[in-house]
């Protein structure tokens, strides 16, 4: 429970801002500028549901408009509310400038619970949504363009990318209006999984820093680490999944909202997700592994590697210090309340933060939305050329090594990976790591170079609010 003198969601973001502001040397003027959200559009609409008007609150926030189009999911969730969607719209405008993706910060959510409503009304539901927005440039490719989130994924995005088109007839960019679509419409081959597969990378990439990987008390090596995730939805199943099958992380606990399954040896990520789809979301009967019913508790558990990737908040003052992991990473937005990172910061337990570990699907979200106004998928025209020059070279290696008489033999897998040309989920993947990289090196470099910077939290805000500021200020503000 998250106690009285807590600040909310958005007071939490800010309040990480000034922390970090307060270490920059930006006018009062432009820091209020960076600081406060655009604006909020709330929009109440009826649907005729079940023979009865249903009516829907639903908002659409612009944090900041310093690079357009403006770029955020739309959450579909009972607790939406304005709070929420500007505190995510603001760490959407961050995000974006930490990982160079040419966007302002937006979000959007429905006041909903998904799973009340059939296919049929959840679709009647969301083209209204977005007729309401799209009438108002608040979906729109060069303006605001919005992405998956809490409660939404490619089937929401296919109907929104539907409706805009069938609004703008002659719009050749109608499906750049939004990303996170399935890939026959348009959308990007591991964008589904691009959100986890960030943490993955920023994982990776953490543990390259022997310095780092000290600072958090952790042995080298990602391999072998005992790790505890929390919501196994799109961001957190891809993550586990990942982490276990390709970096040999054993995940020790998944806590879902009925509870949490936790097991010494391992989990099966895989196995729990198909019993979760195959029991309506509940992990109730899970064979072998009992369920314990207090969830929250399981967040506490002895681990190296704590990853929050289900909602906000859930990490407070009230559980704060008793968090044994020495490392937690923000798969989810605002995981953890500024009371809590306080708590946590002076235990000296290292937060990879959410603006950093969740930006993956932004990301893949940017290569889509440029696949959209190019027109083509990537590697379409390279692929071919890319082989026939490699077969080139093989052959080559290959004459020369008979002409010599060396007996040189290349081995045959290493030729077929090598002729090999990138499609696009590769090169989607090999984007992916080079930003992930990238921008936790922009992030150490202010973490470790500055005596005054104590965390990485506090590191990113810095590099994003500087990009921020440099737009600004390069625009006469
Ligand atoms: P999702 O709806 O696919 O999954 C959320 C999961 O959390 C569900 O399985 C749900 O049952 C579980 N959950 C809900 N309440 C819980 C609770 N109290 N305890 C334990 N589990 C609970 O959502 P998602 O897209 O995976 O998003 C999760 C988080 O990641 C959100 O904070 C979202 O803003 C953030 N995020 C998502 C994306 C994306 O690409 N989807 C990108 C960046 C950040």
């Amino acid at each position: 429970m998250l106690a009285t003198n807590e600040p909310s969601f958005r007071e939490s973001v800010d309040l990480m801002f000034n922390r970090a502001v307060r270490l920059m040397d930006l006018s009062p003027g432009l820091e209020q500028k960076i600081r406060v959200c655009n604006s909020t559009y709330t929009v109440r609409f009826g649907v005729r549901l079940r023979g009865k008007i249903e009516t829907f609150t639903g908002y659409r926030s612009v944090h900041s408009e310093h690079m357009e189009p403006v770029k955020g999911g739309i959450r579909y969730a009972m607790s939406v509310n304005q709070d929420e969607v500007e505190a995510l719209a603001a760490l959407m405008t961050y995000k974006c400038a930490l990982v160079e993706a040419p966007f302002g910060g937006s979000k959007g959510g429905l006041c909903i619970d998904p799973r009340a409503w059939d296919t049929h009304e959840l679709e009647q539901i969301t083209r209204r949504f977005a007729y309401e927005l799209i009438k108002r440039d608040l979906i729109h490719p060069a303006q605001n363009v919005p992405a998956p989130d809490m409660g939404t994924g490619e089937r929401e995005m296919a109907w929104i990318a539907d409706q805009y088109a069938r609004m703008h007839t002659t719009d050749i960019n109608a499906w750049a209006c939004v990303t996170g679509k399935p890939t026959h419409m348009g959308g990007m081959k591991g964008r589904v999984e691009a959100t986890g597969r960030g943490v993955q990378y920023a994982l990776r990439e953490f543990f390259r820093h022997p310095e780092d990987v000290a600072a958090a008390h952790l042995t080298p090596g990602l391999a072998g680490k005992r790790v505890v995730v929390q919501g196994l939805g799109n961001v957190g199943y891809h993550a586990a999944k990942l982490l276990s099958e390709e970096d040999d992380c054993r995940i020790i606990a998944i806590i879902e909202r009925d509870g949490a399954l936790v097991d010494e040896n391992g989990l099966d990520v895989q196995a729990v997700r198909d019993w979760m789809s195959q029991h309506e979301g509940s992990l109730a009967g899970y064979p072998g592994t009992g369920l314990t019913p207090d969830g929250a508790a399981a967040l506490e558990l002895d681990c190296d590697i704590l990853i929050p990737a289900a909602m906000e908040g859930v990490i407070h003052q009230g559980n704060a210090a008793r968090i044994k992991a020495p490392l937690i990473v923000e798969a989810a937005n605002g995981p953890i309340t500024f009371g809590a990172d306080e708590i946590l910061r002076q235990r000296g337990t290292v937060i990879i933060p959410d603006m950093y570990a969740n930006a993956g699907g932004v990301t893949v979200s940017y290569f889509e939305w440029v696949k959209n106004l190019s027109h083509i998928r990537f590697g379409r025209m390279q692929r071919r050329a890319e082989e026939a020059r490699s077969r080139l070279l093989v052959e080559e290696l290959e004459r020369l090594s008979s002409d010599k008489g060396l007996g040189w033999t290349l081995a045959e897998d290493f030729k077929d990976r090598f002729l090999q040309g990138s499609d696009e989920l590769e090169l989607v993947r090999s984007g992916l790591d080079d930003t992930m990289r990238t921008a936790y090196q922009s992030m150490r470099e202010v973490w470790r170079s500055r005596d005054d910077v104590e965390d990485l939290r506090t590191a990113a805000y810095i590099v994003a609010i500087d990009r921020v500021a440099k737009s600004y200020r390069s625009k006469g503000l």
